[in-house]
């Protein structure tokens, strides 16, 4: 069965994109091998340890990929964090800052109720602007937040640093 290594050697670098200096880091080749993806979902899972995971929470846009699967295999509710503007009803948001200017992520008011537990989780985590918010989010909410779990982490950028004393988990490490 394949391991972590395994989904090291999948991730691929592409330089320069979106913008010249930045190394994205495409899962998509994991997504599109099966034993791979199904191997990603599995360690991501194991993030949540034994907790009873109430709600599994995604972050908007490839986090959905990761944390719907997750939830299914936990038997939990799939909960998402949307770019402003996207959810229907009455949502809770918080702002962060990017390298130029700033975004704003919400979620729905009534998505998480007091003292559920949640596992939350991107594909990446990098400079944590984007985490951060949507942990204040759930801190909102009230969640209680088993891990905040990724599927790469850029240490170098020391993003952890930003999510608070919530435990912080990531499957690869660059
Ligand atoms: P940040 O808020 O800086 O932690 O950025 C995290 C978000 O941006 C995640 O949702 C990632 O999908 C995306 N992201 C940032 N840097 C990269 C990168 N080098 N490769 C791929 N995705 C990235």
């Amino acid at each position: 069965m394949p391991d972590a290594n395994a989904l090291r050697a999948a991730v691929r670098d592409v330089p320069d994109f979106p913008k010249p200096g930045i190394i994205f880091k495409d899962i998509t080749p994991i997504l599109a091998d099966g034993e791979l993806f199904q191997t990603s979902i599995r360690l991501l899972a194991e993030t949540a340890r034994d907790a009873s995971i109430d709600k599994v929470v995604g972050i908007d846009a490839r986090g959905f990929i990761f944390a719907a699967a997750v939830a299914d295999r936990l038997k939990a509710g799939f909960i998402p964090i949307r770019k402003k503007g996207k959810l229907p009803w009455k949502t809770r948001e918080a702002s962060y800052t990017l390298e130029y200017g700033e975004s704003t992520v919400e979620i729905h008011r009534d998505a998480v109720h007091p003292g559920e537990k949640i596992l939350l989780i991107d594909d990446l985590l990098a400079t944590g602007g984007t985490a951060a918010a949507a942990v204040r989010l759930l801190d909102t909410l009230q969640a209680e937040i088993v891990s905040v779990s990724f599927l790469i982490e850029l240490t170098f950028l020391n993003g952890r640093a930003k999510i608070g004393p919530h435990p912080t988990t990531s499957v690869l490490t660059y």
